[in-house]
Parts: C-alpha cells; sequence; structure tokens
C-alpha cells in the first residue's frame, strides 16, 4: 500500500467513525471536544455533522485552514495535559462526544499522550458519550465498540463511556 493509500484510508476511516458516532449521540445533549486541530478537517466536518453543538478545540499550535479557525471562547490553546484537566469550567455540561485525532510521526510519545488521556479524558464524559479516537484508549469506563464495516480493525477505535453502576445494571 502507498502513503496515498494509507492516508486516503485513515481519512475515510476517520469520516465514517465520526458520522457513525455523531448519529449515536444524536439524543444526548452535551457538548462536543476535538483533540488535536490540525488542519481543521475534522472540525469541518463535525461542525457540518452537529451543526446544533458547541465545539470546544483543544490544540498547542493553531495551524488550520482560516476557514475553521475555532472562535476565542471554544479554543482551548495549549498542551492537552495543560487545557484537559480544567475544560470542564469551560464546557456548558458533560461532553457527549469526544474525537481524539492525537497521533505525530513520534510513536513513543503518541503512545505515552493516549494512555495518559485515556486516564484523564472520562472525567469530562457524560454517561453514554461516544469517543472516537485514532489511539486505542484504554479505560475501564470506555466500551470498545465495533468499527463501521468498512472500517480495518485498528485503524481508528471507538468507544462508548459506560460507567461502573451502568455497567452493573446492564450485567
Ligand atoms: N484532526 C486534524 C485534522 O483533521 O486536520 C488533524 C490533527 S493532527 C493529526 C494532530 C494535532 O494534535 C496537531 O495539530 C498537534 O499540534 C496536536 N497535538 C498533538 N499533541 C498535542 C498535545 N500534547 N497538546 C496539544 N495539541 C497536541
Amino acid at each position: 500500500m502507498t502513503r496515498l493509500d494509507s492516508f486516503i484510508r485513515r481519512l475515510e476511516a476517520q469520516r465514517a467513525c465520526l458520522n457513525l458516532a455523531a448519529d449515536r449521540i444524536v439524543d444526548l445533549p452535551g457538548p462536543v471536544l476535538e483533540l488535536g486541530l490540525g488542519n481543521g478537517r475534522t472540525y469541518s466536518h463535525l461542525r457540518d455533522l452537529l451543526p446544533g453543538r458547541q465545539i470546544f478545540v483543544l490544540e498547542r499550535e493553531v495551524r488550520c485552514h482560516p476557514a475553521d479557525l475555532p472562535d476565542p471562547q471554544h479554543l482551548l490553546l495549549g498542551d492537552f495535559r495543560d487545557t484537559l484537566p480544567s475544560a470542564g469550567d469551560r464546557l456548558p455540561g458533560k461532553t457527549a462526544l469526544a474525537h481524539a485525532d492525537i497521533g505525530s510521526g513520534d510513536h513513543e510519545a503518541t503512545a505515552e499522550l493516549a494512555s495518559w488521556l485515556a486516564g484523564a479524558l472520562p472525567a469530562l464524559l457524560a454517561e453514554g458519550a461516544w469517543v472516537v479516537s485514532d489511539q486505542p484508549l484504554p479505560h475501564w469506563s470506555l466500551l470498545p465498540q465495533p468499527l463501521p464495516t468498512e472500517v480495518p480493525a485498528n485503524r481508528y477505535f471507538l468507544y462508548c463511556h459506560c460507567s461502573a453502576r451502568a455497567q452493573r445494571a446492564a450485567s
């Protein structure tokens, strides 16, 4: 597979997972978190998918297309490790959908960041929130969900946030 093929497949997987998760949270109120603005492509897609939702973006360095620059009230600028723990103070409620697209070429640093994020993110999530991620996020409250059929395993990751109490009630 060429790098072009791989890039296209990654974007197709992102889009399919975002579409699925946006559909699943239609009846769940709450804001959306976008971790990693980058060029702003997935932010643009989320805005289109979820026009009524407030979307809060976390990013350390804004380099997006000008059309996809979040307004200052919805941009938490800085390292995730500094901005995420206090993000709850800015949010109007618990998050219904979080998208983490945080990978870089440094696999070790990305894995370390994902491991930190897996521990920090659940505190901001509503019961039944969905998480879409480019990295695995192992946490007891994040239940892996089946990917859209066209997305190969481990290309993207989907989770539903479910507390221990809800997990006990379901079993
Ligand atoms: N989803 C974006 C898009 O569609 O254009 C691409 C996101 S890009 C793969 C990852 C982004 O995460 C980069 O813009 C990078 O600056 C940001 N990022 C990575 N680690 C970060 C950290 N520790 N704190 C804040 N931002 C970080």
